[in-house]
């Protein structure tokens, strides 16, 4: 069987659906979820649910145990992600999986991104482990720019602190489906796989994107970040956000998100979704 941790989120609901669209069974598919009432619809599927909350291990033991693959979505407690990651590595080893499968960030292990430490502390202890695992270093979701189009509906502007930095973004459902072949196929244990989108676009791509969905002209505004600080705040942002934000910025600045070399459409069999596209559907 195949468990995939955090179910009930964005990406495991769309990673259950095309592992059943790519014929696996329902009843080969674990739910773990951490709180079971809100898998109601999977169980209706005929997939199997079972309590599964990283802060608590015995739930965890008990969810791992008898499954063959195992996909551990990154949670979204930021701070304590590593420790609850590692409970589940820990379940792993002792239930013997045959893979180990971990949504992880761009280049994890050498970024500067604010978000990479935990992802590259949850790397390191899966090598640590032994466990024969693969690695899904998912570029971002370009689902996360649907509300800065929104935005700017109204304002006809995008402003940001990223220069001319690129990012290489796919939309859930390609990464959900990129994690269902991994876990499907044999082969791919072993590998550490940088997924992201066929195209990295700059913030004038992304403008033009929201421009062609709004129907409205949208100009890029590159702020410098003491700009985009001062800006954050005047919208009354509290400044531990201002901080991430900015941080965040000046990560795609810097390029942690640029790079795509197509790995993630010759694992699903075709190209990624398109920016305009995605942030369509996410609208
Ligand atoms: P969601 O927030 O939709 O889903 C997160 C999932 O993690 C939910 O199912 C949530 O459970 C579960 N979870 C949180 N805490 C625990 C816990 N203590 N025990 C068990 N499960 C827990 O995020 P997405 O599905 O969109 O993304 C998946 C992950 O990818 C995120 O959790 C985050 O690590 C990372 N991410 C990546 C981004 C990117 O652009 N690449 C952007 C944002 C996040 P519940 O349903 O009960 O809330």
């Amino acid at each position: 069987t195949t468990l995939v941790t955090g179910a009930t989120g964005q990406l495991g609901r769309l990673v259950i659906d095309r592992l059943i669209a790519r014929g696996a069974e329902p009843q080969s598919i674990v739910a773990g979820a951490r709180d079971t009432a809100k898998a109601s619809d999977l169980a209706a599927r005929g997939v199997r649910v079972v309590p599964l909350d990283y802060d608590d291990a015995a739930t965890v033991t008990a969810a791992v145990d008898g499954a063959d693959a195992v996909l551990l979505i990154s949670g979204s407690a930021v701070g304590r992600r590593a420790a609850q990651h590692q409970v589940v590595i820990d379940a792993a080893v002792a239930a013997g999986v045959e893979k180990l499968v971990y949504t992880s960030a761009p280049k994890a292990t050498t970024s500067d991104l604010v978000l990479a430490p935990e992802h590259k502390a949850t790397e390191e202890a899966i090598a640590a482990s032994g466990l024969p695992a693969v690695i899904l270093r998912n570029n971002w979701y370009t689902e996360n720019y649907a509300a800065e189009v929104a935005r700017a509906a109204d304002t006809g502007a995008i402003s940001a602190s990223v220069g001319e930095g690129r990012v290489a973004s796919a939309s859930r459902a390609d990464l959900a489906d990129g994690a269902a072949v991994v876990l499907l196929e044999d082969g791919h244990v072993g590998q550490v796989y940088e997924l992201g989108g066929d195209v990295a676009w700059n913030y004038h791509d992304l403008a033009a994107a929201a421009a062609e969905i709004t129907g409205r002209p949208v100009t890029y505004v590159a702020l410098s970040p003491e700009e985009h600080a001062a800006a954050l705040r005047a919208a009354g942002l509290d400044e531990g956000t201002i901080g991430f934000v900015t941080a965040l910025d000046a990560g795609i600045r810097g390029g942690a998100l640029a790079d795509t070399d197509g790995t993630l459409s010759r694992l699903i069999g075709r190209p990624t979704t398109p920016l305009v596209e995605g942030l369509r559907a996410a609208l």
